[in-house]
């Protein structure tokens, strides 16, 4: 198959690459570097069949290839950063999600949607079925990024409906794993990094809200699934696991044998209170679920972090 990847040199994007690749599959990888890194593909940059393009995907591309599958991933997800390019998130929510469907109908490919559970916002329901509709704050600090992935789903589905696309939309629940930036910013990177550097691990507001975090391997084992299925409504993909964040703080810094403590911090505005995948669709479609516990994902991630720190120092004192 000819596979294109917006996003490609991100977190999830780069592991799908060379998730396909390794299945003598093509990939063509687009990115424009804002959050993804050349590094993340590095490994496959000489493989014949990938092909990385610098290009953002709110603007539109014309391709040569004839391609098999449009999938779109390219997006800032960390609140972090979709807080400090909130318009460039929407673009790539909103017009990149437009191009890609667009790419999809020239090219008579099959489209896939990486959607977020922040469709449900700060959710009245728990666990997330995938019936529920949300509640979303429309013109809050958190809108750009939640808006613009609701958006991408009724274009998706305003795309299979008038022009008959062959759609697959996935609700991300929060993930984490190798690829990660160090600044990404998200609660799993900042509080390794941190125990890492026996720096003190920063939850904002009480740290009694939950998140149920996902190993990244799994996600992408189920978004493989997915691709081998005719099921055009959403799905799930997350690991059910609900801890604390404070519980997540105590582990990580356990896990790792840090000297850190904790500091509160403020709460971000809109933050959700709990997050929680119902995963029973997902099972019976795919016959899938998260294969890795969290505390054996935390230290794969740990050890990657490790490194990346590692030759972070090293090029730091070469220069010097
Ligand atoms: N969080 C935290 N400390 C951090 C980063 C995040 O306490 O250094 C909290 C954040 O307020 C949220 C949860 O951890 O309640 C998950 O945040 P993240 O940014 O990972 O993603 P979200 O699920 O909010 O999109």
């Amino acid at each position: 198959m000819n596979i294109l990847i917006t996003g490609g040199a991100g977190f999830i994007g780069s592991h799908l690459c060379k998730r396909f690749l390794s299945e003598g599959h093509s990939v063509i990888c687009l990115d424009n570097f804002i959050t993804g890194s050349r590094k993340n593909v590095e490994s496959v940059l000489e493989n014949d069949k990938f092909k990385l393009i610098e290009h953002d995907i709110s603007n539109p591309i014309i391709l040569d290839e004839d391609i098999d599958w449009v999938l779109h991933f390219a997006s800032l997800a960390s609140p972090v950063h979709y807080m400090k390019y909130p318009i460039k998130t929407l673009k790539s929510g909103l017009n990149g999600t437009h191009n890609c469907l667009g790419i999809a109908k020239a090219k008579n490919a099959k489209f896939f949607l990486a959607s977020t559970s922040e469709v449900y916002g700060d959710p009245l329901v728990h666990p997330q079925t995938e019936d529920y509709w949300g509640n979303v704050n429309p013109v809050g600090i958190r809108s750009c990024y939640d808006e613009s992935k609701r958006g991408a789903e009724a274009l998706t589905y305003a795309y299979m409906r008038k022009h008959d696309v062959d759609v697959r939309v996935i609700r991300i629940f929060n993930t984490y794993g190798p690829n990660m930036q160090i600044n990404d910013g998200r609660v799993v990177s900042n509080f390794i990094v941190q125990a890492l550097n026996n720096e003190d691990l920063t939850i904002y507001g009480d740290g009694l809200q939950t998140r149920s975090f996902c190993y990244v391997d799994d996600l992408v084992a189920g978004i493989r699934k997915l691709m081998e299925v005719d099921y055009k409504q959403p799905l799930n993909l997350g690991n059910p696991g609900e801890y604390t964040v404070a519980d997540l703080a105590k582990m990580i810094i356990e896990l790792i044998g840090a000297n850190s403590k904790i500091k509160f911090e403020l709460l971000p505005q809109d933050d959700p209170k709990r997050r929680r995948p119902d995963i029973t669709k997902v099972k019976a479609m795919l016959g899938w679920e998260p294969q890795v516990p969290v505390q054996e994902g935390i230290k794969k991630t740990a050890e990657w972090f490790a490194e990346q720190l590692k030759i972070k120092k090293e090029k730091k004192e070469k220069v010097k």
